[in-house]
């Protein structure tokens, strides 16, 4: 496995696409705290959803609550942990950046999960990191427990 991959628990996963069917139609976001190891790996220690306060329609657009962002840096200010990413759905749509998500991308250290919802069930989710410039994402890999997790 290379060492450009994201680590998650099945339970987290299971909360990403709980979130991601109950939003449906719309798009859910939320939050991936946790820390990036000294190998490279980012360790997801918790999922936070967030409202998706996108101006509507929400069905092809996000937003994260600001003020759960505030939140998180306020708790998070005298632990190991940090906000590392974040995570939303794309329903009936491709887990893949969409040209909308490109042009949204405000901070390149941050790491995406997108996770595919057809007519209301989660389907495969999948990890990307912004390219250095903003420009452009490139695919990570997704380790569930102790396995990995493939796309469907
Ligand atoms: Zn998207």
């Amino acid at each position: 496995m290379s060492a450009a991959s994201v680590r998650l628990t099945a339970a987290q996963l299971l909360a990403i696409q709980r979130a991601a069917e109950a939003a449906y139609p719309e798009e859910a976001c939320g939050l991936l705290v946790g820390r990036r190891e000294p190998g490279g790996a980012w360790c997801v220690g918790a999922v936070e959803a967030s409202a998706n306060v996108a101006e509507p329609p929400r069905t092809r657009r996000f937003e994260v609550d600001p003020r759960l962002r505030l939140r998180l840096m306020r708790t998070l200010r005298d632990e190991p942990d940090d906000v590392i990413g974040v995570y939303h759905s794309h329903p009936d749509g491709r887990p893949e950046p969409s040209d909308t998500d490109r042009a949204m991308i405000f901070e390149p250290e941050m790491i995406w999960l997108i996770t595919a919802v057809a007519a209301g069930r989660a389907g495969a989710t999948t990890a990307w990191r912004p390219t250095g410039d903003g420009e452009a994402f490139v695919p990570l890999g997704l380790a569930l427990g102790e396995g990995e997790a493939r796309p469907e």
